[in-house]
């Protein structure tokens, strides 16, 4: 089985992970309320998803 001659040093496996960040949830305002709600997903304050109601949202 080849395998690495030497294990890479920490500087190399951090220089590599620069690349990966986090990114920030892409939002969008609810058609129906106007509050900002994370996209493909009904909106938490109404409870609307393509401007039909899927849930009723508890006081
Ligand atoms: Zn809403």
């Amino acid at each position: 089985m080849p395998n690495p001659k030497r294990r890479h040093s920490k500087s190399r496996r951090d220089k590599r992970r620069t690349h990966y960040k986090a990114t920030t949830p892409s939002l969008s305002k609810c058609d129906n309320c106007g509050e900002m709600k994370l996209n493909h997903r009904a909106c938490p304050n109404c409870g609307y998803y393509a401007k039909r109601s899927m849930f009723v949202p508890e006081a």
